[in-house]
């Protein structure tokens, strides 16, 4: 406060300047007051004359007495006027220009000596203006390199223009060449009048109520009233209930004498009811030791307010919008992180927590060294490390994790990098915990593993079946020839009576039927052993049939069956005539066993341009539709019971379609409702032969 009193007080006494000193003599004091109330050791002041436009330095303070001519001497005013220098600037802009330290500022390099030699780094250089037009420069020069506070820059503007106004005044004075004037209270009173009205800035007092009692006609500009409309009334009319409480706690306490924080920033609502926004400055007014009222000056900060506000809003919406991805990342089903450049978690979601089983505390800032298994680990680097190098990587990756309760999960993760410009600053990373997937992944490899050792176990057994039936079948075929031939040399010999005869014939009939089985049971073993070698050569299917027909003939006529033959001439084929002899044989007597006595068997064949076709069809039992397939598998039979009557172990049929594929023909059986139809197609391989 003392600081304030004696700038008011200064301003007071350049207000109050004896106008009828020399011109020079007031500018000089004009000068001293200024740098006095700012503690200010040096400074000048210039005009611009009237007639000429040119500036001149008046007055000088603090300085040596030729510092005007040599100030003249180094730049030279011509170089003012370019507007090179500190002062043509606010000769030309009408702002006032601060120097903050010499030494740092261009153009004014031929000033150096001179303001090294009275002691000062820093200046000020301030318009006196009348009106709009600069009528002069007003420059205050400090010791110490530094700016101006806010509070010295207000005084010296308010300085300026109470110097503009003496300057007027004082010309008109000597103008009139009336010297001995003297300056009257009424008159010193009409200056300030004046310099209140005329100020820029808007400026008032008020009682200690906060009635307006004076403002001028900034302030009145402000509000859009006149002045009878302001005068007498309440602060209350022209503030926001907030700004009017700000005021009143203001106004009380400097009533009282208590200092209060400058400025005070008010919302004020205009008379259109626009609402304003003005920083003030105010000091009490005493009178006779009274306080009477306040003196307060404004400045119209609407528009910074305004931009703060817009500032406020953009801000909050940015916070909402924060909060709102805050609220969806957190809330996510699934978990979400980021990452920064070393691999340390910046950001977790809850899913993410929960998947892990930390608490945020213990996840932030973790590297994901701790969180993964050194396998993933690996990859997680490697896929960091080209993330951060910009290269591809694929979409998706599973990840190992390893919980804090030691648990083992796993989680497929996505990541994008985090950009600033074309750097990458970090990853974002989507995650999804598919730990139940791999475990029944896992699970499923086990049994599938499970069963492949089963598979492979069977296989073995079957291998070792095999290898028994064959090496049985042998040793049994061996002895089995034996007892035939001897049988049969017995029964040649004749030297027996009938029912010896009888016996060795039925010995002989079982001993057929053994061999056949023996050796039926010896192809499959050689068909699984894929040892079933075939000796090919041309063929006619002709023969084959017709020995065939021969040789189950006793067969057909002790069941009194009818056989025909319906048998075209066929071209010969590639292939193993035994075997085909097999195939024709073994259909034949499945034929004659399953159809009753006095039945009837035809067999055809006929040839296209590529194959031969065989059928054996029978007037027999018949066979089901649903198992017409299975009756060509290894020991496949329909009937038990009705098998043990016709002999045979299911073992025929697979036989014949081994024979057959290999000699890449098919066969299969056809049976609708009566009887049975088996046919046997067999490629003519497209050429005779
Ligand atoms: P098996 O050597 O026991 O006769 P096959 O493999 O030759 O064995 O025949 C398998 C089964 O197919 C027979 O047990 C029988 O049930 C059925 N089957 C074969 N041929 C005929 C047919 N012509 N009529 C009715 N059923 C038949």
């Amino acid at each position: 406060m003392a600081g304030d009193k004696s700038k008011l007080k200064a301003l007071s006494d350049i207000a109050l300047l004896d106008i009828s000193l020399e011109f020079d003599e007031i500018l000089k004091n004009i000068l001293k007051i200024t740098c006095e109330a700012l503690n200010a050791p040096s400074g000048t002041m210039m005009l611009i004359n009237e007639d000429s436009g040119e500036p001149r330095m008046v007055a000088s303070h603090g300085l040596p007495q030729d510092y005007p001519e040599r100030v003249h001497e180094i730049a030279g005013f011509e170089a003012v006027k370019r507007s090179s220098g500190a002062s043509g600037r606010v000769l030309k802009t009408g702002e006032y220009y601060l120097v903050p330290n010499i030494l740092e500022e261009p153009g004014d390099k031929p000033r150096y000596d001179l303001s090294r030699e009275p002691g000062f780094s820093s200046r000020i250089f301030m318009p006196i203006k009348k009106g709009l037009k600069v009528t002069g420069l007003l420059n205050v020069n400090l010791e110490d390199p530094r700016k101006f506070t806010e509070e010295e820059i207000d005084f010296l503007t308010i300085a300026a223009s109470q110097a503009s106004f003496a300057v007027h005044k004082a010309r008109n004075y000597s103008r009139l060449e009336d010297k001995r004037f003297e300056a009257s209270a009424k008159e010193s009173e009409t200056i300030y009048r004046e310099l209140f009205e005329n100020a820029e800035d808007p400026m008032y007092t008020l009682d200690i109520e906060g009635n307006f009692l004076t403002i001028n006609n900034s302030g009145l500009r402000i509000l859009g009233c006149t002045k009878e409309e302001v005068i007498g009334t309440h602060i209350s009319k022209w503030l926001t209930p907030e700004s009017l409480l700000k005021a009143q706690e203001a106004l009380k306490r400097q009533v009282s004498g208590e200092s209060i924080q400058h400025p005070v920033i008010l919302e004020v609502i205009c008379k259109n009811g626009e609402h304003r926004w003005g920083e003030i400055r105010t000091r009490h007014i005493e009178d006779g030791g009274m306080i009477i009222g306040v003196h307060g000056i404004a400045r119209d900060v609407t528009e910074k307010k305004r931009m703060e506000q817009k500032l406020k809003e953009y801000h909050e919406k940015l916070m909402e919008s924060e909060a709102r991805y805050r609220d969806l990342f957190n809330n996510a089903t699934d978990p979400m992180y980021t990452l920064d450049t070393e691999g340390c978690f910046r950001e977790i979601n809850n899913a993410g927590l929960r998947v892990l089983g930390g608490t945020l505390e213990e996840t932030i800032g973790s590297n994901i060294s701790k969180w993964l298994t050194p396998e993933s680990l690996r990859i997680a680097q490697e896929r960091l490390g080209r993330q951060f190098r910009h290269l591809p990587v694929p979409k998706t990756i599973v990840y190992e994790l390893i919980c804090k309760n030691g648990e083992h999960r796993w989680a497929e993760i996505s990541t994008r990098a985090i950009k600033s410009g074309d750097k990458v600053i970090g990853i974002q990373g989507n995650a999804r915990d598919v730990t139940e997937k791999r475990r029944l992944e896992l699970q499923l490899k086990e049994y599938h593993e499970k069963l492949q050792k089963s598979y492979e176990d069977l296989i073995e057994a079957d291998r070792m079946k095999t290898e028994f039936v064959s090496n049985i079948s042998h040793e049994l075929l061996t002895p089995m020839t034996s007892i035939k031939g001897f049988t049969e040399l017995l029964y040649d010999e004749g030297r027996m009576n009938d029912e010896q005869k009888k016996s060795l014939e039925i010995i002989l009939r079982n001993s057929d039927r053994l061999i056949k089985l023996i050796k039926d049971l010896l192809d499959v073993a050689a068909l699984e052993k894929k040892k079933f070698g075939l000796n090919f050569e041309p063929v006619s299917m002709n023969d084959i049939i017709s020995k065939s027909v021969q040789y189950v003939q006793p067969m057909a006529i002790g069941k009194q069956i009818n056989m025909i033959q319906n048998v075209a001439p066929l071209s010969k084929i590639w292939g193993d005539e035994e075997r085909l002899i097999q195939v024709m044989t073994n259909l034949i007597t499945n034929a004659i066993k399953f159809t009753p006595e006095k039945g009837t068997i035809t067999v055809c064949a006929d040839e296209t341009i590529e194959d031969i076709r065989i059928s054996v069809a029978d007037t027999g039992i018949g066979i089901p539709a649903d198992k017409l397939c299975c009756i060509f598998d290894r020991f496949y039979q329909l009937d038990g019971s009705n098998s043990r009557k016709h002999g045979g172990i299911g073992l025929g049929l697979s036989i014949c379609k081994s024979i057959v594929e290999s000699h890449y023909g098919s066969i299969w059986a056809e049976s609708e409702g009566k009887g049975s139809t088996f046919r046997i197609v067999l490629p003519r391989l497209g050429k005779e032969v």
